[in-house]
């Protein structure tokens, strides 16, 4: 099936006791045991699993075209679970950018731990430089955030196997939608269904998904019931009901984002504009080659510096200043502050996560605030 059937049927199944069309929201943590000791529908107590949750996993892992998916309360939670199952002194190879929430994760809550390096992954001989005989895992996140740069996804899988080396993928910005790193080769995707997932900037959620169940998937599972860091019933039910349209929006934000950056490119007081369906992109066509859309994310650094990147920002109206990203509402946010004074994102970024308002009126509301 293809991917819009797919967000529409996966994640749902009819109730057979109600016959109700829509999958019904079980609340209940705990599920009763027969005479003979067993669970005939396979649910005993929720942190283990539970009906909306099981839903939910289903169309993650067929959207990605994985066997299996591990739904998390945050994507944070998803992130740490993945370190949490790497056995202590194993070295892993980060991205130079990568989300902030989770290279504060590593270097607060795993120093000491796990063994890390933040280096350029797309530079082959840096990255062959780093890898010790003790690196386990390289992460990589493509597009990136918030400089939008591109991994090339296939030729770090290669160098990685080569090396018997793990590969996961942060898939957030793009989605599957619009890139499917499982079939480019990697071990394991990760989302922060907080942002195009949920698409409504109003629930929180995070994903894992894997291409066979391995060994290390087993323990992806183990963390996941026993560390506990699920979502709750409501939250797998909204995020269900919100993937069903994930295709078509994505489809409005990918349509809206390459217009809004090929305006501001043009734009005299915009210094440069950082979204990978721009031919002045410098991974343009490692882009076109690895995704299926452009995504709906770019970044701008504003001429003047700092404080004209700040002016415009706050005087924008339609625009909502506020981090995130992914809502069916345009936000926009001057980076540096939010990644704090260790950051070094340029001081006139701004990042914008462009909605599926109309078109003209974005651009209107960029003109008025740089006018
Ligand atoms: C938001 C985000 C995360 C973290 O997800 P939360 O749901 O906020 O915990 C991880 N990676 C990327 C790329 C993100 O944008």
């Amino acid at each position: 099936m293809k991917i819009e059937t797919i967000a529409i049927h996966a994640g749902n199944h009819t109730d057979e006791s109600s016959k109700a069309v829509i999958q019904p929201i079980v609340l209940s943590t705990t599920f009763v045991r027969e005479a003979d000791g067993s669970f005939p529908a396979g649910y005993i107590y929720s942190r283990s699993s539970n009906p909306n949750r099981t839903s939910l996993e289903n169309v993650l892992a067929k959207l990605e075209g994985g066997v299996d998916a591990a739904a998390f309360a945050s994507g944070n939670a998803a992130g740490m679970t993945v370190f949490q199952t790497l056995k202590p002194g194993t070295h892993v190879i980060c991205p130079d950018d990568m989300y902030h929430g989770l290279r504060n994760q590593l270097k607060n809550l795993f120093a000491g731990i796990l063994d890390f390096d933040f280096i350029d992954v797309n530079n082959e001989t840096v990255l062959i430089d780093h890898i010790k005989p003790n690196t386990g895992l390289i992460w990589i996140e493509t597009p990136s955030n918030p400089l939008l740069k591109i991994t090339d996804i296939k030729k770090i899988v290669k160098i990685a196997r080569e090396h018997k080396i793990k590969v996961a993928c942060d898939n957030t910005f793009a989605t599957p939608i619009g890139q499917q790193p499982l079939a480019l080769g990697a071990d394991l995707v990760m989302h922060s269904s907080t942002k195009y997932f949920g698409g409504h900037s109003d629930l929180m959620g995070g994903a894992l998904i894997t291409p066979e169940k391995n060994e290390w998937w087993a323990k992806i599972r183990q963390v996941q019931e026993m560390g506990g860091a699920i979502p709750s019933p409501m939250d797998c039910y909204f995020l269900a009901r919100s993937i069903k349209t994930l295709p078509y929006r994505i489809r409005g934000h990918v349509h809206n984002a390459q217009l809004l950056a090929e305006f501001l490119e043009k734009h005299p007081k915009i210094e440069k504009v950082m979204y990978p369906g721009l031919l002045s992109h410098p991974q343009h066509q490692i882009a076109k080659d690895q995704m299926l859309n452009f995504g709906g994310m770019l970044s701008f650094c504003v001429k003047g510096g700092q404080d004209e990147a700040k002016r415009l920002i706050n005087g924008l109206k339609l625009f909502t200043q506020a981090t995130s990203l992914g809502g069916v509402e345009s936000l926009i946010e001057h980076r540096a502050s939010v990644e704090g004074p260790d950051t070094k994102t340029p001081l006139n970024l701004l990042r914008a996560s462009v909605g599926l308002e109309h078109i003209d009126d974005l651009v209107a509301d960029i003109m008025q605030a740089l006018n």
